[in-house]
Order: structure tokens, then C-alpha cells, then sequence
């Protein structure tokens, strides 16, 4: 399940103009997917951008982005962010048992991966969402990740760990 961070019935900004964007549903966006039809969207009509809803409560899932974005965010997810995490288990001497375990790698790599994109974009935590990026935080986050494999954000990621609980036992 995507992770949520805007409210339902929240209007979210679009991603380009920054003017609430309008309610509207897949039957309009999805022209040629008539199973699409009752999803929630949220539309911009003057940058022609949009954005899916959270399937059970229809709380925006980020901010609507045009065609360019649209391609942008799908990319950075698709070549760059989830290959990270997915192929987690694959690296660092794991050997995962069985596909729950396999499933906990991943949901961990996937968390580390946030927070290390987070730290050096510097976001805070809630504002680490793909969905909610623009074109530049896009090429941003693309050009921190490149070259970055996952045991590098796993040992960021206890290192910076240890900061915290020193930084909290002073
Ligand atoms: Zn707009």
C-alpha cells in the first residue's frame, strides 16, 4: 500500500501552478481504461496535470503533475529508487528463507532508501514522496541516488542510527 500523507477530502497543489487542483474521476482521465472509471483523481486543467487517490479513503496521493512529471516521477521510481530496495535481499550477504522474509528485507530496504533520499535532499521524513515531487527534485533525487548501491544506504543508515542514540543519550 502506498504510503499517505495528505488527508481525504484535501485539495492537493498541483505540482506545477500550485492552485488547488480539482476533484474529479478516472472515467474523465482514463478514457481508454474503462476499469479506471471510479477512481478518485485530482486534476490541474490549466497545466493539464493529475494524481491517483488512495483507493480506500480517496486522500490524494500526491501532488497532480503533467505529462513530463508524470514520465520523470515513473522513471527516478522505476530505473532508479525501486531497483534499490527490490533488489535488496540480492546484496549483502542476505539469505532470505522464505518470501516473507524476503517481503521484511525489502519493506526495511525500502524505509532506509526513503530516509537516505530524505537526508540528503534535505526533507524531512513526510515530504520524502516521490508523488509529491517536481521535475527538479526529480533530476535532484536522480543525481544523489546514481551510483549509490544499497549496502552504502545500509551502512548510512545504522551509522546515522547511532548518531541519533548517542545524539539522545547526551
Ligand atoms: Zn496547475
Amino acid at each position: 500500500m502506498p504510503k499517505q500523507f495528505r488527508k481525504a477530502g484535501e485539495l492537493p497543489p498541483c505540482a506545477h501552478c500550485g492552485q488547488p487542483a480539482r476533484k474529479t474521476t478516472g472515467e474523465e482521465i482514463y478514457l481508454n481504461h474503462p476499469d479506471l472509471a471510479d477512481r478518485i483523481m485530482y486534476a490541474c486543467d490549466p497545466c493539464k496535470a493529475y494524481v491517483g487517490a488512495h483507493k480506500t479513503n480517496g486522500a490524494a496521493l500526491g501532488r497532480p503533475a503533467n505529462a513530463e512529471l508524470r514520465k520523470a516521477r515513473q522513471a527516478l521510481h522505476d530505473r532508479m529508487f525501486d531497483p534499490l530496495w527490490e533488489n535488496a535481499p540480492e546484496t549483502g550477504g542476505y539469505t532470505p528463507e522464505d518470501e516473507v522474509a524476503r517481503k521484511r528485507i525489502q519493506n526495511a530496504a525500502r524505509a532506509r532508501c526513503y530516509a537516505f533520499l530524505g537526508a540528503r535532499m534535505n526533507l524531512a521524513p513526510e515530504h520524502v514522496h516521490i508523488a509529491e515531487f517536481d521535475v527538479e527534485q526529480c533530476r535532484e533525487a536522480w543525481r544523489l541516488l546514481k551510483g549509490v548501491t544499497y549496502p552504502q544506504i545500509r551502512d548510512w543508515s545504522k551509522a546515522h542510527k547511532r548518531a541519533a542514540d548517542k545524539g539522545e543519550a547526551a
